[in-house]
């Protein structure tokens, strides 16, 4: 059955990127969750989707230019209920600790949009030290991010195709791309994914999912396309259907 990852902890139901979002993930049929890290300027991890503080805190500012405790002082959740603030990665893990939702994590551009410099081993080595590391996939728009987690990590790790790439390299471009890189698994906006797009990532070996899946028609495509897994900020609405969809195959 196609896989239904939590998009930063579900943000349309509880925020983006929120403890209370999490928490909620950890406890949910769902089979990942996905969150985006940042490095701040001493040396801590953040989970946090932009670089900057300014759309989703009552603050602002560049993540990697800010001390963690400023980080940490920016609010986050402001409607919701329990810790408030922008998490470290190691709070994440152990919001996890006991959940069997396996990690989706996404590694994002710095400011300038380029890769942070030599992050991605300290996040895997974040990871393994929380013993997550197992049950990580991972994500980036950033080939070179995709690269750089080849040379740290045995474990698997997806190329998120943006819609202007998907068009600008076309399938096959896209495919080609893919091949040269080593790269096994891509995904594409779920408004641009069919099942041609599928078919030929399969006959080209790679595994086919889709991200931004929000909506019930977006969701139920999802499922009626059979894609490996799909990111959603509705994972509470993504779960009703899928167990429509099985009621209905049981009957
Ligand atoms: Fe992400």
């Amino acid at each position: 059955m196609t896989r239904i990852a939590s998009h930063r902890g579900g943000t349309l139901e509880y925020g983006d990127s929120t403890f209370a979002g999490f928490a909620a993930t950890a406890a949910m049929e769902v089979d990942e969750v996905e969150f985006d890290l940042h490095p701040t300027a001493d040396g801590r991890i953040i989970v946090n989707h932009d670089a900057t503080l300014d759309r989703t805190t009552d603050s602002t500012g560049v993540v990697a230019a800010m001390k963690a405790e400023d980080v940490r002082a920016a609010i986050v959740n402001h409607a919701g209920d329990g810790f408030r603030h922008p998490l470290f990665v190691e709070e994440l893990c152990d919001i996890f600790r006991s959940s069997k939702v396996g990690f989706r994590c996404e590694i994002k551009p710095g400011f300038d949009g380029k890769p942070y410099a030599g992050f991605v081993p300290r996040v895997t080595e974040a990871l393994e030290k929380a013993g997550r590391l197992e049950t990580t996939v991972f994500s980036s728009f950033l080939l070179d991010s995709l690269d750089a987690l080849r040379e740290a990590t045995d474990r698997p790790a997806l190329w998120l195709v943006s819609p202007p790439v998907l068009i600008q390299l076309g399938p096959r471009g896209v495919v080609e791309v893919a091949h040269l890189r080593g790269i096994g698994e891509i995904a594409v906006n779920i408004d641009m994914a069919d099942a041609k797009l599928k078919n030929m990532a399969a006959d080209a070996g790679l595994a086919f999912g889709a991200w931004a899946a929000h909506t019930t028609v977006q969701i139920t495509k999802a499922f009626a396309l059979d894609l490996k897994v799909f990111t959603t900020d509705r994972p509470r609405l993504a779960i009703e259907i899928r167990n429509a969809l099985a009621m209905e195959t049981a009957r």
